[in-house]
């Protein structure tokens, strides 16, 4: 009997979908032994007055539960597991870093049909496909003299690098079943599986068409030395200097080893011709996972790829989790995107726990960008990773010149400076097309009354309300809340109400009584909402009858505009002042990537940034001498601040209906995390949220800070156990945020 437990019989612990940070055990089915029951399947188990999915992660021997309270599993779900050991290992070393439930991390790894009770059975055909290995390219075919069936059969695969079919090797005419088995005990060949319906034979390989450059090559080569073992890449390379031909290239190298890559990008909608690049190049199957599939659509693709059905999955930040069992290569598009971190429940960097995933799985990851974050910047710095570099734009393109228009006590007209309208003109005039960058969307960001100041606000929220022009509405960008916009003031009667400030809608109006010759087109969420219709405003861009495209960041990614040779950036000044210390960041990697659509092609590309503030020494900085310098400078800057990536913060956030209960609790937790006499931790706060009041509720904030992130979770770990127990902690809302990219 092991000492001390008070059950010493076989045991499954399993993770279940509640928000208690621990694993829960249970006695097998019928008793059984818990030796059939495979780690990864799904289980279906008694929970309180209901049943529920659980996921098997250990099978133990004896437990801390006394018998008669432990309950026996109702069924397995599955015969084989969904969930490898890698995948598990992934998330309970995020469910540790992050501090969120392993139940919630765990269920949250699967396509939503299989987190309920039914054993989901994939319905794809498959084939199976062999090819040759990384060992078995290195054989020399010809030394094989005393095996000639063998060297036949090799020399068979050497010419189809993405694998011979079943179908295809029984044409051959050859005896290959026996022969096959033994290069597979070489391991010179994988086997693997594909749906039926991926194409294969033809494919165009438009990838030979492409000359690779000097420094596309280094990079490839880099990368490919280090195919099989971990290494983190930093592909920094500026817009247009052909970093995707580099992903595409490591892709086709990894998938003629039988390995499969995993992609991720920041939004998948917003980049259809990233896809259909993708698309084109590979015939092999690719699984694309994004929130425009049906439930249906998104479990088939996820179970394909745990099969090893498709060779390449490209995703937004869930697909981090996928199954993957051939993965060789990991490729972070735009790594420096806020949206790989998960702003609410289980607060992941996809971006962090795609190096964790690469890092266990003994494979290279790319992190590519063309304005890299700061964080990656520096472990660059130190050696983490390493650097490659893409400094010059594909062929004939050359980098925009980029200057400021100091529009302090000048006229502007609608937001727009003369010096703009005039050189948008020129531009246009020379048949090219002009992209207008505001970061705001809506007509204007405020509505004032004219006669006795007052402003149309929030009820919910310390924010102005948008007024929208066209629907005649205001709108709360922070808590969705709507009405119809007042016609005379509530609090004078007086009519005169002035939209104060300008949004993409209030840009497109006044463009449009300007230039009413010319196609203008507004890109921004609301114009977007309908399926199908940013492909047809994209349409309308590249066929030339929208030449003035106005909107918001989701012009700057990735799209590929090479008729645009002017770009205007309206509103810079937001991240200048912002409360947020990774404000300036994000604000020098917008104008770099909004700067990047300018001049893809043979035409030279001008940029204007309108600017109240054009002696800031940053924004100074980033326009003569460029991203780099600003990254530098910036660190320095985090530095004397003793700021990420110099040191390692976790932020708690409360909130409540209530206006002194999240001040509360954060004053208690602050209590308790100073008894634990740490050294080497900083508390800060608490303090209210930048903004206090949002959507009903009242927020504050606590900051922890470490120079080592060791010291950082020596404290995290047992404090949150001890804030869970907290009665106050019931009062509010609360969360731990570790690594936080927004402080809102
Ligand atoms: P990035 O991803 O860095 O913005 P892309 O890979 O999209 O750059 O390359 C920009 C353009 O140049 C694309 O149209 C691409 O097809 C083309 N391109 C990339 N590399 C080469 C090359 N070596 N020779 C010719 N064209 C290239
Ligand atoms: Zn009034
Ligand atoms: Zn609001």
């Amino acid at each position: 009997m092991s000492s001390g437990k008070l059950y010493s019989g076989p045991i499954l612990r399993v993770a279940v979908d509640v928000p208690m940070r621990q694993l829960f055990d249970f006695l097998p089915e019928h008793h059984r032994e818990a030796q059939p029951f495979k780690i990864g399947t799904r289980l279906w188990v008694p929970f309180g007055q209901r049943k529920q999915v659980a996921v098997l992660i250990e099978a133990a021997v004896g437990s801390d539960v006394p018998y008669k309270k432990l309950k026996t599993v109702l069924k397995q779900l599955d015969q084989e597991p969904l969930l490898s050991p890698d995948i598990l290992r992934l998330l309970g070393w995020a469910s540790e870093y992050y501090h969120h439930p392993i139940g919630d991390v765990v269920i949250n790894a699967f396509p939503t049909l299989l987190r309920a009770n039914k054993p989901f059975k994939a319905k794809a055909e498959v084939i199976n496909v062999w090819a040759l290995s990384a060992e078995g390219r290195q054989v020399d075919t010809e030394a094989l003299i005393r095996s000639p069936r063998q060297r036949v059969l090799m020399t068979l695969l050497c010419s189809h690098a993405a694998g011979l079919t079943e179908q295809q090797l029984n044409e051959s005419g050859l005896q290959w079943r026996p022969v096959m088995k033994r290069l597979l005990q070489k391991a010179w060949v994988v086997g693997f599986t594909k749906p039926v319906s991926a194409s294969d034979g033809n494919k165009t390989d438009p990838s030979d068409a492409v000359q690779l450059n000097q420094a596309q090559s280094n990079a490839i080569n880099t990368v490919q030395q280090s195919f099989g073992t971990y290494n983190t890449f930093l592909l920094d390379g500026i817009t247009g200097s052909g970093k995707t031909e580099v992903y595409l290239k490591l892709i086709e190298v990894a998938l003629a080893q039988g390995r499969q890559a995993l992609v991720l990008v920041p939004e998948i909608g917003l980049t259809p011709q990233l896809v259909s690049r993708f698309k084109t190049r590979f015939k092999q199957s690719i699984a694309v996972l994004h929130s425009g599939l049906t439930d249906k659509m998104r479990v088939t693709a996820w179970l394909a790829a745990k099969d090893g059905c498709v060779d390449i999955v490209i995703g937004t930040r869930s697909a981090i989790t996928t199954p993957m069992p051939r993965l060789g290569i990991i490729i972070i598009d735009e790594e420096h995107d806020s949206s790989f971190k998960q702003q609410e429940g289980f607060r992941y960097s996809a971006r962090d726990m795609a190096i964790v995933r690469a890092k266990n799985a003994n494979i290279p990851i790319v992190l590519g960008s063309a304005t890299p974050s700061l964080e990656s910047l520096y472990n660059q710095q130190q050696n983490r990773y390493q650097l490659l570099e893409l400094p010059e734009r594909v062929g004939a393109a050359v980098e925009p010149t980029i200057q400021v228009i100091d529009v302090r006590s000048q006229t502007l007209h609608d937001g727009l400076s003369q010096r703009l309208l005039d050189t948008m003109r020129v531009h246009l005039e020379q048949g090219a097309q002009v992209l207008l960058f505001i970061n705001r969307r809506g007509f204007a960001p405020t509505l004032l009354c004219h006669d006795c100041g007052w402003v149309a606000c929030c009820q919910r929220c310390d924010s102005h309300m948008t007024y929208h022009h066209g629907r005649q509405r205001l709108r709360c960008h922070h808590c969705g809340a709507e009405r119809r916009a007042e016609n005379a003031c509530p609090e004078c009667r007086g009519s005169t109400l002035v939209p104060l400030g300008a949004g993409t809608e209030r840009i497109e109006q006044a463009i449009k009584e300007r230039f009413s010759d010319v196609g203008v087109v507004r890109i921004d969420r609301d114009t977007t909402q309908r399926k199908g219709a940013l492909e047809s405003i994209l349409n309308d861009i590249h066929s030339g009858k929208s030449r003035i495209l106005i909107g918001t960041q989701m012009l700057s990614k990735g799209h590929h505009f090479p008729n645009v040779t002017l770009v205007g950036i309206l509103n810079v000044d937001q991240g200048l002042f912002s409360v947020d210390f990774r404000a300036m960041e994000k604000m020098a990697q917008l104008v770099v990537q909004v700067a990047g659509r300018a001049g893809r092609e043979e035409k030279p590309g001008q940029v204007l940034i309108q600017s109240h503030h054009p002696e800031h020494p940053l924004l100074q900085t980033l326009i003569q001498k460029g991203y780099g310098h600003f990254a530098r400078q910036a660190l320095q800057e985090r530095k004397a601040a003793d700021l990420p990536p110099y040191s390692y913060v976790a932020l708690l956030r409360a909130e409540a209906v209530d206006t002194q209960l999240p001040l509360l609790f954060l004053t208690d937790a602050k209590q308790l995390a100073v008894a634990h006499q740490i050294n080497g931790v900083t508390l800060l706060g608490p303090i209210p949220a930048p903004m206090e009041k949002r959507a009903g509720r009242y927020r504050a904030q606590l900051f922890i800070q470490s120079a080592q992130r060791s010291v950082l979770h020596q404290l995290l770990t047992p404090w949150i156990l001890q804030l869970e127990k907290l009665k106050i902690a019931r009062k509010v809302r609360w969360s731990i945020d570790v690594d936080p990219v927004d402080i809102y």
